[in-house]
């Protein structure tokens, strides 16, 4: 039986959208040089929200000026222990104004607001409370005494959790003494604006943090600047690959998060209702749109019929609808583009072979909007098993023994994460092992923490985001070995 629910939206009227916005460049909003403007709709109504100015050459060269003279006039000088109480301040900040801010998220990006409230903004500020720790321990971090940073820090981001990517991108970035030009992604550049906002609250001195907003042109003008020295990305692989060729040969270092294919392998003893909830959890959880969701249900053949059940019959619980109502677990598809993708999918899904399931559920007539899906009777050769839907579809396939299990989930250009359901600790260690993925969360899945780093092999990229591996993508190392005793840090006064 299922439960009727009273809407329970959350108000808007805790955000202030203006009508226009300009570019954050050197402290200050700017109109664009050389740019224009385009407009950013909600996916759930395709209500226009904001006019965004796009970010032209020379706006992008004046961004990279201004990273530069902050660079080497305040940032890469200032004490350390300073620079953490900067990111402490914006950590505190991001708190103070987190319902704001996940209102903001969740009208621009389409997230249910349980989703932008509970894990994206805590998330954000505990990324920003992890790094400021860090600002002034630096000579603990295993590149030796005295870590140098890089210089200026071009970073572009994706729409499915903007401002967590943008936390993932700028703490590492500031902590290590790094100053940042950042680009958000097309659909949701709301809330890095909003965090604009926050870096003039928190008194962050002017061009260590800039924001340029624009399309797909903005971030390769951007990382392709001459004078960048650092090169973060996330987002599909494909424009990945394009980032690295154009830093090849370059003296640019780059980190590249690319797409995934997970699987997510349930073996016969795992609880089942458990396991249920770590599928869902792995593949509707913010629609889909996660590069490392649990896209491949890999399930062991002898529970196989029996998992498929509860599963669907938990999937026909799932609301979906307004992401301002509290009681939403499915918000809106990210744009008319990607729901465009996910159809196109999930149609070839079907013509070659797999049988389509989708939840009943009423969609809302504006909008984008795709019912929680998956598909049974899937082979390794399909293209819904080898390729990123990034959307609420499951493909599912099975398999008899532990082996073929680890070949099947293996067998992907990609190698971000995996999980593994089983109640003997053994296999879980076993399995992690051979699975060839940078995460692998056994009995859980998207779990995140800024401690962790976070990465993947193939062509999910390269270099790991977060804990101690992450600051080392932002720091050039000294040669000696760390010191044992007080780090003095670069700049000293600790
Ligand atoms: P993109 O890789 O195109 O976008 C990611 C970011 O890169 C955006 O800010 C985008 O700007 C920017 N960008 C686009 N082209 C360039 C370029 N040549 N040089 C530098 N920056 C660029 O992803 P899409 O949003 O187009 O999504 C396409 C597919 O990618 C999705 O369907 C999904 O499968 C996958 N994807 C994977 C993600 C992941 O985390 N693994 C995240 C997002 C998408 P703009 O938004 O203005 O185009």
């Amino acid at each position: 039986m299922s439960f009727e629910y009273a809407p329970a939206p959350e108000s808007r009227a805790v955000v202030d959208i203006k009508p226009s916005y300009g570019l954050f460049v050197g402290g200050e909003m700017v109109d664009p040089v050389d740019g224009g403007s385009f407009k950013t709709v909600s996916p759930a109504t395709e209500e226009v929200l904001a006019e965004v100015a796009v970010a032209g050459p020379a706006d992008v060269d004046r961004a990279v000026k201004a990273a530069r003279s902050a660079y080497e006039r305040t940032w890469s000088t200032m004490p350390p222990r300073e620079r953490g109480k900067y990111l402490f301040r914006i950590a505190r900040l991001v708190q103070e104004r987190a319902r704001e801010l996940a209102v903001l998220e969740s009208l621009d990006n389409g997230k249910p607001i349980r989703e932008s409230r509970d894990v994206d903004i805590p998330l954000v500020a505990a990324h920003f409370f992890y790094h400021a720790g860090w600002a002034d321990k630096l000579a603990y971090a295993g590149m030796g005494p005295d870590p140098r940073p890089l210089g200026v820090a071009a970073q572009v981001i994706p729409w499915n959790f903007p401002l967590l990517m943008l936390a993932w991108k700028i703490a590492p970035a500031l902590a290590a003494g790094n100053t940042v030009v950042l680009k958000p992604a097309e659909t949701t550049p709301l809330t890095a604006l909003l965090f604009a906002e926050i870096c003039g609250q928190a008194d962050l001195p002017p061009g260590v943090v800039n924001i340029l907003t624009g399309m797909g042109e903005t971030g390769r003008a951007l990382v392709e600047h001459p004078d960048v020295d650092k090169v973060a990305f996330t987002g599909s692989t494909a424009v990945g690959k394009a980032i690295a060729r154009s830093v090849a040969g370059t003296r640019k270092k780059a980190t590249l998060e690319l797409g995934g294919k997970a699987a997510n392998v349930v073996f016969d003893d795992a609880p089942i209702d458990q396991a249920v909830e770590g599928i869902v959890n792995g593949i509707f959880f913010n629609q889909g749109h996660v590069c490392c969701a649990g896209s491949r249900l890999l399930v062991q053949e002898s529970v196989a019929d029996a998992l498929l059940d509860s599963l669907k019959r938990r999937l026909a619980t799932l609301r979906m609808g307004d992401p301002l109502d509290k009681n939403t677990d499915i918000g809106a598809i990210n744009s008319a583009e990607q729901l465009r993708k996910i159809r196109d999918l999930s149609d070839v899904g079907e013509a070659e072979g797999a049988e389509r399931w989708s939840a009943a559920c009423d969609l809302p007539s504006k909008g984008f909007w795709f019912p929680p899906t998956l598909f049974t009777g899937v082979s390794q050769a399909h293209r819904i098993a080898r390729e990123e839907i990034f959307g609420p579809v499951l493909s599912v396939l099975t398999f008899r023994t532990p082996a073929e299990a680890v070949e099947k989930a293996n067998n992907t250009p990609f190698g971000l994460s995996a999980g593994v359901w089983t109640e003997k600790g053994s296999r879980i260690l076993w399995m992690a092992n051979r699975l060839r993925a940078g995460v692998v969360w056994a009995n859980t899945f998207n779990r995140f923490d800024p401690t962790s780093p976070f990465g993947g092999y193939k062509e999910s990229g390269y270099g790991r985001e977060g804990g101690r591996h992450g600051l080392s993508a932002y720091l050039e190392a000294s040669d000696e070995q760390p010191r044992t005793t007080q780090p003095a840090g670069r700049g000293g006064a600790q």
